[in-house]
């Protein structure tokens, strides 16, 4: 099974990655982590982005395609693999398809989180966080029992500029627009899944599930 995942911030999606690769039994495999790994073991690889890293430019994508084929070669990779953070562009989707098909693969499932703007919006943009101890809150779920100070340490309680509704609103918007062309890429290859990524965490994984066709039989 060889599955990737898109998500806007807010829609649950690592939440749900981390229950589905434990249930597939299959490694979640970040492109990030991919190379800090290979540069800190020193691979051919590894040397090669770093060279990239430290002139300050973008590791070339047939580097990357490189170390996801070498990685996927692992004994973990038997059962199948979730790519996380990856392919951001259709170059890379098409580059990745193409050494899929070298090496016998085939991406099955693209699970596109579909979350209600407006009601991420508000989800986001509530959230507030005590200065003194960290402790999260959010404006209409999880009120502070005194208005902006914290229940655990009296500490005062603000919203961060990051969740600002129009900061929110500025990145989903930049999710979108970035993510629309690579989704179209897979929607026409047949394997996009749209999920429906609203309700409990324990609906939006049975809903995973089914998409997938891993559902309850
Ligand atoms: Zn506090």
């Amino acid at each position: 099974m060889v599955i990737a995942l898109f998500g806007p911030p807010g829609s649950g999606k690592g939440t749900q990655a981390k229950a589905l690769v434990k249930h597939l039994r299959i490694p979640q495999l970040s492109t990030g982590d991919m190379l800090r790994e290979s540069i800190k073991q020193g691979t051919p690889l590894g040397v090669k982005a770093k060279g990239f890293m430290d002139k300050g430019d973008l590791v070339p994508d047939s580097l990357m395609i490189d170390l996801i084929k070498d990685r996927i070669t692992g004994p973990d990779c038997k059962n199948g693999f979730m790519l996380d953070g990856f392919p951001r562009t259709v170059a890379q989707a098409e580059a990745l398809d193409q050494m899929f098909l070298q090496s016998g693969l085939k991406m099955e499932s693209v699970l596109s989180f579909q979350v209600n703007k407006l009601e991420l919006v508000d989800r986001l943009s509530g959230r507030l966080v005590c200065t003194n101890c960290g402790a999260s809150y959010h404006e209409k779920t999880k009120m502070t029992q005194m208005p902006n100070i914290c229940d655990i340490c009296q500490g005062p309680v603000v919203k961060r500029d990051d969740d600002k509704s129009e900061v929110v609103e500025a990145r989903l918007t930049t999710f979108k627009e970035s993510t629309a062309p690579v989704e179209e890429f897979y929607r026409s290859k047949g394997v996009l899944k749209e999920i429906n990524a609203e309700g409990s965490e324990q609906e939006v994984f049975q809903r995973i599930l089914a998409a997938i066709g891993r559902g309850a039989k």
